[in-house]
């Protein structure tokens, strides 16, 4: 037993406590830390299930990363991918939608690829979703450490 987050190990009554509360194994600072995203962002459900799952795969990945005033769900650094998990009003809102693509756009010109995954995916796929976004980073990773790469993609 270790948390999630950091790897620290955990005690069994942490641990238990932890799984109950939150549904991931996280130490007392980390548990801290959750409950703080998870009250004062629109974090979903998930969008953490996803961000847990990529971590325990060893992906370098951060959790409602803020940019300007937009917040990203899931942000994996080194291959300058952002995923934005979309409840059902993203795709049936007009203005949703567009706004968006409008953050898509935005992020596009820093240098961030935007992955939208719909969070029924997540609710019903995760294990395939996260194998699949894993995988993906394995094959293209030794080009995201290469000079050129930001060159290609801007
Ligand atoms: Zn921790």
């Amino acid at each position: 037993m270790t948390c999630t987050q950091c790897g620290l190990g955990l005690q069994p009554a942490v641990s238990a406590y932890s799984s109950n509360e939150f549904g991931y194994e996280l130490c007392l600072e980390h548990q801290h830390w959750f409950r703080n995203l998870a009250t004062s962002t629109k974090l979903s459900k998930e969008a953490a299930d996803l961000y847990f799952a990529l971590k325990e795969r060893g992906q370098e990945v951060s959790l409602q990363k803020c940019d300007d005033s937009k917040s990203v769900d899931i942000r994996l650094h080194d291959a300058r991918i952002n995923i934005q998990v979309d409840g059902a009003h993203h795709h049936n809102d007009y203005y949703q939608t567009l706004d968006n693509l409008r953050t898509s756009h935005e992020a596009f010109l820093k240098g961030y690829m935007t992955f939208r995954l719909p969070a029924n995916l997540i609710r019903n796929n995760i294990d395939e979703a996260t194998d699949y976004i894993a995988d993906l980073l394995q094959q293209h990773s030794s080009a995201w450490h290469s000079d050129s790469y930001m060159a290609q993609t801007i």
